[in-house]
């Protein structure tokens, strides 16, 4: 039988995942001749010589027995003219042609269980090696600088190959047979202790040492893949005083990395939803629901219900806990006051120097800067608090090719970027809050990173309407630059677009409730019901929240009892709130003299529409929380409050002209709060917000006959939210979408903007 000749090209996620191996030993096995090579579009080629069924199977085992990593989008295959040129099959070297788009290499991915059990064996030659990795897990995006995925091209450059492990390296049934990433003790990156001006302390087992420090007390800067962790103990008041009190987070609740799920179960509650996010390869920090007999310092998440836990996902982090009895340690990211994460052993030195006691180096480059994870569940479903680590850059995959290839930029606070390619969307790790010129150029970079990753030819680049982002500004430049077509994107409308392309829906009437958005006509929104369909331009604000004001503008949304002032400031005793918590205002009196001032001559103020202000205030009004620390911390302890309280005050929603009126709330609440407990007025203002917004969105949804109502923006990461607006919308047979892919906070803004520009008539 003659022998055919196929060149095939497969797009996806087919580099750094263990593809040329699998390729390799499938055709060996089917006796074809050729090659199998990576490109420098993040696709592998491969050549195929033989006979017609083996080339058959072999295309149907490309599928069906691809290893557990890879994914794939495409499959490309042209039959070739001309006779056999190759009398065996071969890994070749890889190639800088960039023709293909929609392929891009992994994210970092967990330590396996192959590697862990190797890790733990004494008769193994990387017994004990941090950094222990194979083609199945290890870091990826975080350490590669250009394509193709090839050692040359990652920080793994600097680590020549022993004997031992390059033997591994080309033996094709090895688990280690291209692995990028390969490293033993005698050849791979070596890990070590330093005091905190960075003097080394010469110790044979640093990494156990480490953690028999933070066991001690002791605070320490680790690095990891992405970026450094701030670790310590989880039980210790002193180093959690000192680590709040150095790095100005007196609230902000502290990440923390726990030895196992058993040890988990002793301080929080896991679903079986939850267990699967925490032991997923993507290991991200998943909050949980504190136990009764939570034990931890109250320092590590003060006054929340739930905890952000996440597993080891390296060697090292494993270590950390041998020679310990400690349940976890605080894993924070380490970055200075609005600073992306610090990633260089001379900036951690520089910048943490003061903060930590010793520092847990390692001398393998960070190439790319990648935060850890969030999620949430709520009951069956998924709210991402933030897609980083594990995530990035793997893309979405979407049911339709859009009309141009974008650039979205995001918004401001807990910035991501994304690109739109074809069917495919790929966001970034995240960038944080783009408030000065770190976090812009990270933003750039990250940008830039992304393009150069998925071979991507941009066209458009679309950024927020706010006039004075920063983002808004590097899209200025970046689109005259290279002469890109720029599109501004309504914020909320982005969020709302962001769900209908998660979902695949053409229609919806969406409620959008944030902290702050612009708005189309400049004023401050936040709590909206809009009308977006992709046959329409543009979208349709129906319905919104009362608009109340902001006394002092941004000073409001730090200082939540200004919000309630305002909201209350026609009320009796207003002033008396204010004066019992004068201590709350940093110039006391006299400041709340001018706010009184203010409120009376109305014209000098700001007005919002904001779902999340408005949460504030029943905070602060409930002395729940009367300064806001970090973003969200008024409406989370909020939350917590509320948690197992009552709708006591059963408070029918008020409408005026699709306007929710949120003034009768806040009074019921104020004037009921010595009567009843916190936590069921707490719940009562989160059942009235919840009915409030249901109704404007179903009396919507009826009158334009819409078929679908759905959630999305920050709040929407309150589940007692979340879930009563479920339970109105599903009760009169409406069809109800929440997000479960894209986070519905700020680091989903990119993808809707993105889609937006993609999909949709702007
Ligand atoms: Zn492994
Ligand atoms: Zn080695
Ligand atoms: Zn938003």
């Amino acid at each position: 039988m003659a022998r055919l000749r196929f060149k095939v090209k497969v797009t996806g996620i087919v580099q750094g995942v263990g593809f040329r191996p699998f390729i390799y030993r499938t055709a060996v096995q089917h006796r074809l001749t050729g090659y199998v090579k990576n490109r420098g579009d993040a696709g592998v080629e491969i050549l195929l010589e033989g006979k017609e069924q083996a080339i058959q199977h072999f295309l149907g085992e490309l599928r069906e027995k691809k290893p557990p990593l890879a994914q794939i989008y495409d499959i490309i295959t042209s039959k070739l003219e001309g006779k056999s040129q190759y009398r065996s099959f071969t890994v070749e070297k890889s190639s800088n042609e960039t023709e293909l788009s929609g392929s891009v290499i992994p994210p970092d991915v967990a330590i396996c269980d192959d590697c862990l059990r190797e890790l733990r064996n004494p008769e193994d030659p990387r017994f004990d090696y941090f950094f222990i990795t194979c083609t199945n897990c290890g870091p990826r995006f975080t350490i590669i600088e250009k394509l193709p995925y090839d050692r040359e091209n990652t920080t793994m450059r600097k680590f020549p190959m022993c004997g031992f492990c390059l033997k591994e390296y080309k033996d094709p049934l090895n688990r280690r047979f291209h692995a990028q990433t390969v490293a033993c003790p005698k050849c791979g990156p070596r890990v070590y202790l330093t005091t905190a001006t960075g003097e080394i302390i010469p110790h044979k087992d640093p990494v156990r040492e480490a953690g028999r420090l933070l066991s001690e007390g002791k605070i320490l800067a680790i690095k990891g893949y992405g970026g450094f962790h701030v670790a310590a103990s989880t039980t210790k008041e002193k180093p959690l005083t000192k680590l709040r009190e150095v790095k100005h987070r007196s609230q902000k609740p502290f990440a923390i990395m726990a030895r196992s799920l058993n040890a988990i179960r002793t301080f929080a509650e896991i679903s079986k939803r939850e267990e699967r996010f925490l032991t997923s390869y993507a290991r991200p920090i998943v909050l949980l629901n504190k136990t009764i007999d939570y034990y931890l310092s109250n320092l590590v998440a003060p006054e929340l219900h739930n905890i952000g836990v996440m597993l080891p996902y390296t060697g090292l982090h494993y270590m950390l806990f041998d020679k310990v009895d400690d349940s976890s340690f605080v894993m924070t990211s380490a970055n200075p006051p609005n600073q992306p994460i610090v990633r260089d052993n001379n900036e951690a030195l520089k910048t943490m120097g003061n903060t930590v006691d010793y520092f847990l180096f390692h001398d393998r480059q960070i190439a790319h800067r990648c935060d850890d994870s969030v999620v949430r569940t709520h009951g069956e479903h998924t709210a991402f608090i933030r897609r980083s680590r594990g995530y990035a850059p793997a893309p979405l995959l979407l049911k339709e090719i859009a009309k141009q290839c974008t650039l979205a930029l995001g918004g401001e606070l807990n910035n991501t970027a994304c690109i739109l390619n074809r069917d495919k969307a790929f966001i970034s790790q995240h960038i944080g809050d783009v408030e000065n010129i770190e976090t812009r150029d990270f933003l750039d970079t990250a940008a830039k990173h992304l393009i150069a990753l998925t071979n991507s030819k941009i066209d458009t680049i679309v950024c927020d309407m706010h006039p004075k982002f920063n983002t808004t500004a590097l899209a200025h430049e970046l689109a005259e630059e290279n002469s890109w077509q720029l599109q501004q994107v309504q914020h909320h409308h982005a969020h709302i677009t962001a769900l209908m392309e998660e979902h695949g829906v053409n229609e919806i009437v969406g409620i959008c409730c944030d902290g702050y958005g612009y708005g189309l006509d400049g004023e401050a929104w936040g709590g909206e019901i809009l009308l977006c369909s992709k046959e329409q331009t543009g979208f349709k604000r129906l319905a919104h929240l009362e608009k109340q004001p902001l006394v002092g503008g941004d000073l409001a949304t730090r200082y939540p009892l200004r919000v309630a002032a305002g909201i209350l400031c026609a009320a009796t005793g207003v002033e008396e709130l204010l004066l019992e918590n004068k201590q709350y205002f940093p110039h006391e009196d006299m400041e709340i003299e001018i706010i009184l001032q203010q409120l009376k001559n109305r014209k000098v103020i700001t007005e919002t529409t904001s779902c999340g202000r408005v949460l504030d205030a029943v905070s602060a009004v409930l002395g729940v929380c009367y300064e806001r620390t970090y973003e969200g911390e008024p409406s989370m302890k909020l939350e917590s409050t509320a948690l197992k309280g009552k709708d006591i005050l059963n408070l029918k929603p008020l409408v005026k002209n699709n306007v929710l009126q949120t003034t009768p709330l806040l009074q019921e609440i104020f004037e009921n709060r010595n009567k009843y407990t916190k936590r069921d007025l707490a719940y009562s203002a989160h059942v009235y917000l919840a009915n409030g917004l249901a109704q404007l969105a179903i009396q919507q949804a009826e009158d334009n006959n819409v078929k679908t109502v759905g959630f999305s923006g920050g709040v929407a990461c309150n589940e007692i939210l979340a879930r009563n607006i479920r339970k109105n919308v599903e009760a009169v047979n409406i069809h109800f979408l929440m997000h479960g892919t894209i986070p519905p906070g700020d680091g989903g803004l990119s993808f809707g903007q993105a889609v937006a520009s993609g999909f949709f008539k702007l």
